[in-house]
């Protein structure tokens, strides 16, 4: 039984996205997955007269709440604790997973079952806890066939959208057994025989499982309220049966009110499953009914997003995937290639700002994007992720010969005289020209073509023709 992968030393995205591109079957999933999420977002998303308000609401919303986002928490705080819950404050990974190790064994139990909760998978808690002889077994269905087959997350909604039923059948057959209850006997890939060998596996799992680690989609300030949308019904009771309730949550989920929320939830289910709403919404404020209640609100380079005035829009981001079912690159490359939990357009903003871009692939991933623009029109709370992207590509480091060159360029575009004269001997040296550019320049134009360069310029045109009147 293993403990999972982690993302750590990937190499860097073109060199990931490469070989993805290169497995057809993964490409065929993906393309059928996000075509077919993407019709029905566009569809439930017409239905709504108002839908352009309501972006604009989401986006209103998420801001001021980051504008405050101190004194909402402190509310937050006052709130859960008032009914009865206990608020811890992680400033990292390192925090945050000690606290949930420390407050797991304080109770004595060595396992944990867990709702779907990226906010965990971003620390890297399931391989925290089994260093520290605790297994936490995932339950959303998604997440177990992730598990179950020692593998990556891939998209934010459906982190196994890279896998097709027979994929899946297999994995059940292979490895249920090593987790708790073995697959049925003649296991098919009818989705219904899969859905129901989930169901008997993660059942036995719930009862016998005293301790449960979630997440959340929104936190509500003013009465200490969590809130967890999903379409199964097993967050419910991964919430609701467990003695102790540990919920790890970023600080840029809280909303201020529960008026905000119903903004919210018209935005998230047409903009991540297509639905108008989703199957289950659980909400619960502090201790419930003898539930032991934690809460610890992970920071993990949260703050340092808000200090950066064009990067801090990616803290509004709700989760909801919109944003990769309409990526071209993501569509081809698939999540893991962005080497990291939050894969896709958003990844390919969030991560570098939370990780910082020290490693190579965490700097080549704002250059994960054709700059199209379809990732920022479906988010329904106006991310300018091409914005961000431009931004963030400013600040990672480049190469010397990159640098050199664009330093040139500036010289050269600085002084009208200048760019004249360049562009006379460009043309007139057009013939040796070459196709692709020699050495250490031969990046740029791996995947560029140099241009034609024109008989005559614009301006040499313009000059002859008295700007075409002769
Ligand atoms: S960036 Fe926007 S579209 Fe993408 S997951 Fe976040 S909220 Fe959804």
């Amino acid at each position: 039984m293993s403990g999972g992968n982690t993302f750590l030393g990937m190499p860097t995205f073109p060199r990931n996205a490469a070989a993805a591109v290169q497995d057809s079957q993964l490409r065929f999933n993906l393309r059928k997955a996000t075509h077919t999420i993407r019709g029905k977002r566009a569809s439930v998303v017409a239905e709504l007269p108002d839908w352009t308000e309501l972006r604009t609401a989401g986006k209103e919303i998420k801001d001021h709440t980051l504008r405050n986002l101190e004194r909402y928490l402190l509310q937050m705080e006052e709130a859960v604790t008032a009914a009865g819950g206990h608020v811890h404050w992680a400033a990292d990974a390192e925090e945050a997973n000690r606290i949930v190790a420390d407050l797991v064994k304080a109770t004595g139990e060595t396992s944990v079952v867990k709702v779907k909760s990226m906010a965990t998978q971003e620390i890297g808690l399931n391989e925290a806890l089994q260093a520290e002889g605790i297994t936490a077994y995932e339950t959303d269905l998604a997440e177990l066939i992730v598990q179950l087959g020692d593998d990556w997350p891939s998209h934010i909604l459906v982190p196994a959208i890279h896998r097709n039923r027979s994929e899946i059948r297999e994995i059940f057959h292979d490895k249920m057994a090593d987790w708790g209850r073995a697959a049925p006997e003649g296991l098919t890939d009818e989705p219904r025989a899969l859905a129901d060998a989930a169901r008997l596996h993660l059942r036995e799992r719930f009862l016998s499982t005293k301790v449960a680690v979630s997440g959340a989609n929104f936190m509500i300030a003013e009465t200490g309220t969590l809130v967890v949308l999903e379409s199964e019904g097993n967050g419910r009771m991964c919430l609701t049966l467990p003695e102790t309730l540990i919920s790890v949550v970023g600080i840029e989920k809280l909303l201020p009110s529960w008026r905000d929320l119903e903004v919210f939830l018209q935005l998230l289910p047409r903009s991540s499953t297509g639905e108008r709403m989703n199957p289950y919404t659980s909400t619960w404020t502090g201790a419930v009914e003898g539930q032991e209640f934690h809460l610890v609100l992970l920071d993990n380079g949260r703050t340092q997003v808000l200090a950066d005035e064009v990067g801090r829009q990616a803290l509004r981001c709700i989760r909801c995937s919109a944003c990769l079912n309409v990526c071209p690159v993501y569509e081809r490359a698939g999540g893991h290639a962005y080497g990291s939990v939050y894969p896709g357009p958003i990844g390919a903003i969030l991560t570098p700002q939370l990780r910082g871009m020290g490693s190579a692939l965490d700097a080549s991933l704002p250059y994960a994007s054709t700059l199209c623009g379809a990732c920022f029109e479906a988010c329904p709370v106006a991310i300018d992720i091409p914005e961000v992207l431009v931004h963030l590509r400013g600040k990672a480091r480049h190469p010397r010969t990159e640098r050199l060159g664009m330093r040139a360029a500036g010289w050269v575009f600085n002084r009208p005289a200048r760019l004249a004269r360049a562009q006379r001997l460009a043309v007139r040296f057009r013939r040796f020209v070459p196709e692709r550019l020699p050495g250490p320049l031969s990046a740029w134009t791996d995947t560029r073509d140099i241009p034609d360069i024109p008989a005559e310029s614009f301006r040499d045109w313009w000059n002859r023709t008295d700007g075409g009147a002769r």
